[in-house]
């Protein structure tokens, strides 16, 4: 039996991961990324109990994730001078294992993408860089896909891993503009400050207008991220030239405490992005062509799980794949249709509901005036002992399945 073709598009994050599953699964994936190599871009985000329980399924892989866990979750306030704990939780290792099998790793971006691109390549997966994908054209039992260096490829289904800018959902759907959600965040990798020093705690700050994250990704590093009202702001990631990056340094926030006025101070380079979503989508394929990850569900970062949740909706499609088509054969346009059915229907409300919490999180992290804050601030005190946020975060975490079943 020939061994069906998938076409991949993006390796970003999902990209790869999901073509790791499609090869362990009996497919024959290959990935086209616009990018001519791996970039530098980004800087870090937080795996999740929810998405290291999916990557756990890849022999070997967790054990060479680069990065730290987090110890404690600690929130502070800062306002007018006056700086207070509100709140701080033990997110250690162990106590996150013992609640949800596995624990909180914060990695740099580059690093985490490298391996996801190396464990991709070491499954015999090819990686064509330097192809943007700009239109694909559906047949009875195939997509071809033209590149806009004029290479074509032909595949049996395509799955569109191509992030905020997607061109697979530009192709499926028609244009529309990404939503600025009127909020920025500048931020940069710095050494740990002493006020921070063999800590390893996640330490959200609150201010009037702006909030600060940070956590650390190496034994001696700290990522950090502050969220502000922007007018709108690109999302490239692209690091600010040396005249903004001392404006940033020599500001206010650089008085900051908590440590936080420190990495302000000492960040290799700072990157200045804006947060972008996009509106619900009312279906995520058509055809033989589906979309995964951000190219479905761009959200804003508040949440913490934007790739978590790429990983939670590769489970799914490889679990449906696993029902509907157990030998990977080639599949007719109704099988892909069972599918993509299933998986959109379970996903789509689901991250739609995180997008939009995303969204409200990060409204009520900036809000502005000082009544406004103390409110804020209270809310967060008040946070460990909220039942109803506690087992909505145990159910995200416990996601997306209790035993595998692909
Ligand atoms: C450069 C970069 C830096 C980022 N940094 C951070 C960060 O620091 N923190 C954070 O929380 N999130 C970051 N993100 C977003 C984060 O990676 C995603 O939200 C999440 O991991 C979901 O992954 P994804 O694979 O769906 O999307 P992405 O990781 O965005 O991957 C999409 C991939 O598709 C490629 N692509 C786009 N269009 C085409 C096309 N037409 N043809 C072929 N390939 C295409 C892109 O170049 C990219 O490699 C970053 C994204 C990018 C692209």
């Amino acid at each position: 039996m020939a061994v069906i073709r998938v076409i991949v598009v993006g390796a970003g994050i999902a990209g790869p991961v999901l073509a790791v599953f499609l090869k362990t699964r009996g497919y024959d994936p290959i990935i086209y990324e616009r990018l001519p190599s791996p970039g530098e871009g980004g800087l870090s985000f937080m795996l999740q109990p929810n998405g290291l329980r999916v990557l756990s399924l890849i022999p070997g892989l967790l054990e060479q994730i680069p990065g730290r866990s987090p110890d404690s979750i600690i929130h502070c306030s800062s306002l007018d001078g006056i700086e207070d704990i509100l709140a701080d939780s033990d997110i250690s290792p162990d106590t996150m294992r013992e609640r949800f099998g596995f624990p909180m790793i914060g990695v740099r971006r580059v690093e985490f993408h490298r391996l996801l691109i190396d464990t991709a390549e070491r499954h015999g997966i090819e990686i064509k860089w330097g192809h943007q994908a700009i239109e694909f054209e559906q047949s009875e039992d195939a997509v071809e896909v033209t590149f806009a260096n004029g290479a074509k490829d032909t595949a049996s289904f395509v799955v569109g891993c191509d992030g905020l800018h997607s061109n697979t959902r530009i192709a499926l759907f028609g244009k529309e503009k990404a939503d600025f959600t009127g909020l920025a965040q500048f931020g940069g990798l710095s050494p740990t400050p002493p006020a921070l020093q063999g800590k390893f705690a996640l330490v959200n700050i609150y201010g009037n207008g702006r909030h600060m994250v940070s956590y650390p990704v190496a034994e001696d590093k700290r990522s950090w991220a502050i969220t502000t009202r922007e007018d709108e702001v690109k999302e490239d990631w692209k690091t600010q030239n040396m005249e903004q990056q001392n404006e940033i340094r020599g500001g206010p926030l650089s008085a900051w405490g908590f440590g936080a006025g420190d990495m302000v101070k000492t960040a290799q380079n700072i990157v200045k992005y804006g947060l972008y979503d996009r509106p619900e989508l009312k279906s995520w394929f058509k055809g033989r062509i589906v979309l995964l990850g951000d190219a479905a569900h761009p959200t804003s970062p508040h949440l913490g799980q934007g790739a978590n949740q790429a990983f939670e909706d590769i489970y799914h499609i490889m679990r449906l794949f696993k029902i509907y088509n157990p030998s990977a054969a080639q599949p007719s346009t109704e099988l892909l249709s069972q599918v993509f059915t299933d998986y959109q229907d379970l996903r789509l409300p689901r991250t739609s509901e995180l997008v939009r919490g995303a969204r409200k999180q990060g409204e009520a992290r900036v809000v502005e005036g000082i009544d406004a804050c103390r409110a804020r601030d209270e809310t967060i005190r008040a946070g460990p002992n909220d039942d109803a946020a506690r087992m909505a975060s145990y159910e995200l975490l416990s996601g997306p399945f209790k035993n595998s079943e692909i």
